[in-house]
């Protein structure tokens, strides 16, 4: 039995993380932390309520478990990672917008236990940024779009970031990025990450998605995902949760875990 911390339990990531790993097999919720929710209860989807407790120090010198799942802010996960860490305690962190370099950092401070990353736990994104380097080795002239709920913390998205990453990775050249220079309105022709543009729309009513859109010539390629519910990225967490006891040290990424 893999017994599971969830960090950011009050949150709508957290809350559905408490009911994955409640419904999953091998796997049990032994606490469930988000501070300002603290003395306040989460549904566990299965008939019972869980209280949310307040100090994360505390919750696992009670509780010992042996994977800390994280959906909480960027300015939150440092503390809490080293936290866990020092204490042993695997990680699984889903919150977006913290520097890869800093969590290779905490890392190396605490190599034992493995403290694994995704920007994306959604299967469906994962495949699409394997075929965004696909595609970019041919066609190198790509521009991402992507789109998420208005109270989303950070922008570009993490997905976004990987995805410029993984083409940068993949392309023979690089494309000046034309346009630039005409803009009329600052912003216009979006973000450059790692030598792609990046645009991201925050609107209600959206959860997370992303398009990836390719030009050649005479001839445009379009690779969309959707996530349309936060359930999405749950048989992602859920395989994270039962893999990362398995490994050690700084693990980014989905795809490392997808074929165990
Ligand atoms: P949310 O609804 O705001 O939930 C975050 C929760 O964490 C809130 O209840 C927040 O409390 C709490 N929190 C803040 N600081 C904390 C701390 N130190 N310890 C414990 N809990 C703390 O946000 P969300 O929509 O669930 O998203 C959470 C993160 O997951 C974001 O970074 C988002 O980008 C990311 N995300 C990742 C994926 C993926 O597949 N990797 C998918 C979706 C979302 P307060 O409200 O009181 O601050």
């Amino acid at each position: 039995m893999i017994d599971v911390l969830v960090s950011g339990a009050a949150g709508r990531m957290g809350g559905e993380v408490v009911r994955a790993v409640t419904a999953a097999d091998g796997m049990r919720v032994v606490a469930a932390v988000d501070p300002n929710a603290a003395g306040g209860v989460v549904n566990d989807g299965a008939g019972a309520t869980i209280v949310v407790m307040g100090d994360l120090t505390a919750a696992i010198a009670q509780t010992v478990p042996h994977v800390m799942v994280d959906f909480t802010h960027p300015t939150a996960v440092e503390g809490n990672v080293r936290t866990a860490l020092a204490a042993g305690v695997h990680c699984v962190v889903g919150t977006t917008g913290v520097s890869l370099a800093l969590l290779q950092a905490l890392s190396t401070e605490n190599p034992g236990p493995c403290l694994f990353m995704a920007p994306n736990f959604a299967i469906g994104a994962v495949l699409l940024m394997r075929f965004a380097g696909q595609a970019a080795h041919y066609m190198p002239h790509v521009e991402i779009i992507e789109l998420h709920h208005d109270r989303k913390a950070d922008a570009p998205s993490g997905t976004a970031i990987l995805t410029a990453a993984i083409i940068a990775g993949a392309r023979r050249e690089v494309p000046a990025a034309p346009g630039r220079e005409t803009e009329i309105a600052e912003g216009a022709r979006g973000a450059l990450v790692d030598g792609v543009s990046v645009h991201s729309i925050r609107l209600p009513g959206l959860v997370a998605h992303q398009e990836v859109i390719f030009g050649g010539v005479g001839q445009t390629l379009t690779l969309r995902h959707d996530s349309i519910d936060r359930t999405s990225f749950m048989p992602g967490v859920v395989l994270a949760v039962r893999a990362v006891g398995e490994h050690a040290g700084f693990i980014m990424g989905l795809d490392a875990f997808m074929e165990d």
